[in-house]
């Protein structure tokens, strides 16, 4: 199929594109990569009258460090985050989630704005946001808004961002000393979307957990920031506590079925994920002895 005949504009600046958002409201949408947009618009899934092209805006490229936080523009690719040298260092949980993303052709065009604004709950990166307690900056003609990432996402492709908006960036705060990370997913095959994943940043000290922010996805509406995870948090993690987080889990989630899985299978995944966590980063083989909780 194709997509319904449409106008097209290439934004010459960030506020030039503004301009033409704000002239055409919700008939307008914005390309970036284009790799979910164009496949939604050849299906007809939706048909926007205009699409406004920011491809070419430099302006929004690039990751730097600034002061006390990793900035990362909104038109930064797939491939750029998995081979930056900042990120290995300063967010090494987003090197390891972007693997995980589809295949090469479209991790080079495909961009982390376009992944967090199509919000899509079986993605990597929101998911990878939220754990990381990233701040989305987006902008519009009467000025900027700073949005925790936890808030962002509303739903199925459903986020804070109105419709005459641009998400400019995102930032993360840089990582506290003794911080780890998990990143796991279950796929059919590698570079699917996930079926159930699991994204966490972590703080540990002499064995305990002093921080954890656990990010589910693919098994919700929107990423699931686990409130289970502070029962793991400034305690010495028996199987016991464990098997009360996850019995938590179990009850603060509510995945849905599709063609993929089961709501009962998703759930139980999520629980698997939380033990290996925890034992991955906790070094405590014990408490992933059985293979699932
Ligand atoms: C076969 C296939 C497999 C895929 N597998 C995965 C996967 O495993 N995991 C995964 O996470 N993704 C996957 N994707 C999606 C891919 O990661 C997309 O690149 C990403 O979801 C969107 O990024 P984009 O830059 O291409 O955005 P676009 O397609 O250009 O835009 C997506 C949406 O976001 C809006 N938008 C884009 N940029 C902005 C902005 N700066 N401000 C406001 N709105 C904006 C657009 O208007 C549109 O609604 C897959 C895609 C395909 C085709």
């Amino acid at each position: 199929m194709k997509a319904s005949a449409f106008s097209y504009a290439r934004a010459s600046s960030v506020v030039n594109a503004l301009e033409l958002l704000e002239a055409h409201g919700d008939k307008a949408r914005v390309l970036s990569g284009g790799q979910s947009l164009m496949p939604a618009m050849n299906l007809r899934l939706i048909s926007p009258e205009l699409i406004v092209d920011i491809g070419e805006l430099a302006e929004l490229r690039g990751i730097a460090v600034r002061g006390n936080v990793l900035g990362i523009g909104a038109l930064t690719r797939h491939v750029d985050l998995l081979r930056s040298p900042e990120i290995a260092v300063q967010a090494p949980l987003l090197t390891e989630a972007v693997a995980h993303i589809a295949h090469p052709a479209i991790r080079n065009r495909g961009t982390i704005g376009g992944s967090l604004a199509h919000a899509d709950p079986a993605s990597e990166l929101p998911a990878c946001m939220v754990a990381l307690n990233a701040s989305i900056i987006v902008r519009g003609q009467a000025g900027e808004r700073r949005i925790a990432a936890a808030d962002f996402f509303k739903g199925i492709y459903e986020t804070a961002l109105l419709p005459q908006e641009l998400l400019i960036s995102v930032e993360l705060p840089l990582p506290r000393p003794n911080s780890v990370h998990f990143f796991h997913e279950f796929a059919r095959r590698h570079g699917d979307y996930a079926i159930a994943g699991l994204a966490a940043q972590a703080v540990v000290e002499n064995g305990v957990f002093t921080d954890l922010r656990l990010a589910f996805f693919a098994v919700g509406d929107r990423p699931v920031l686990a409130g289970a995870a502070k029962k793991l948090v400034d305690v010495a993690v028996t199987p016991a506590v464990l098997s009360e987080a996850s019995t938590a889990l179990s009850a603060e989630l509510d995945p849905q079925d599709d063609q993929q899985a089961s709501a009962s299978m998703r759930r139980h995944l999520a629980k698997v994920l939380l033990a290996r966590c925890a034992s991955a980063l906790l070094g405590r083989p014990d408490l992933n002895a059985g293979g699932s909780p």
